[in-house]
């Protein structure tokens, strides 16, 4: 396993921390000082419930909401009461509302659903086996296989696409690549490794062809620069001069990608 040199990550989910006073925890009872030990939290208002992630490094509350499904987490540090995150939570639950009112809908695809595949419009429709005619992509089964086989769909032709693409810039660069793996993650668009493995989100076949090829370009890049330096950058633009645009429509837009719901 090579070092990670690059997460490209999302733009995450939106957050909200507060400095805990100094004083506060000195007097409770004491937590079991373990990272990421998830509790949930039931809410009245909103609604729903809170994922708790006690890490021993955290010295403030963090509040995130999930930009796709709209979860609620807090992380706490290991010795803050559940009454305190509760109010916390309860204190915020203005902007929650705010925040909530502003999420996008989940598309369940589903015969007669639109989808944009590599930059261009497809159609989907139930058939008998796996087919695209032009702008209609049939696809087999119900339900979730009828989701499953899109899933399979939208990664291979995400690897054609984002294949094609490492090359090419790995070539223009003069280096060669250690493979590509295709993932669906939420936490990084693409990687490389210190090793040259490339990694990439399939849903990346989701977003303007434009946009996959500069994530490719900026991975590639990190086979020559394993920082995110001025050359590196100089690099990037070299094989990618609009990435300034690309990288400002994964910024605003790629939450999006994640509104495709594949699976259950
Ligand atoms: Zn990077």
């Amino acid at each position: 396993m090579g070092t990670m040199v690059c997460s490209m990550a999302p733009a995450g989910g939106k957050r909200f921390s507060r400095k805990l006073l100094a004083s506060s925890g000195s007097t409770r009872p004491r937590f079991p000082e373990v990272d990421d030990v998830s509790e949930t939290l039931d809410l009245p208002f909103p609604p729903g419930r809170a994922k708790i992630r006690r890490n021993a490094r955290s010295t403030r509350l963090t509040l995130r909401i999930r930009h796709d499904t709209g979860e609620i987490s807090v992380t706490a540090p290991p010795r803050v009461r559940p009454q305190e995150i509760a109010a916390f939570i309860h204190g915020h639950s203005h902007w929650i509302g705010a925040r909530m009112a502003k999420l996008p809908d989940l598309i369940v695809p589903e015969p007669g659903s639109v989808l944009t595949l590599l930059g261009e419009t497809v159609t989907l429709a139930e058939g008998a086996r796996l087919r695209r005619i032009g702008d209609r992509l049939e696809l087999p089964g119900q339900g979730a296989r009828f989701r499953g086989a899109l899933a399979g769909f939208v990664r291979v032709s995400a690897r054609t696409a984002l294949s094609e693409a490492s090359d090419r810039y790995s070539h223009q660069i003069g280096r060669q690549h250690g493979g590509i793996t295709l993932r669906d993650t939420r936490s990084r668009w693409g990687s490389c490794s210190s090793t040259g493995k490339l990694m990439y989100s399939w849903r990346l076949a989701l977003a303007p062809p434009k946009v996959l090829d500069y994530v490719a370009a900026h991975e590639v890049s990190h086979l020559a620069e394993m920082n995110h330096g001025p050359k590196f950058w100089k690099l990037v633009e070299s094989l990618c001069p609009k990435y300034r645009v690309h990288r400002g429509w994964l910024r605003d837009h790629g939450a999006e990608l994640h509104r495709v719901q594949f699976s259950e």
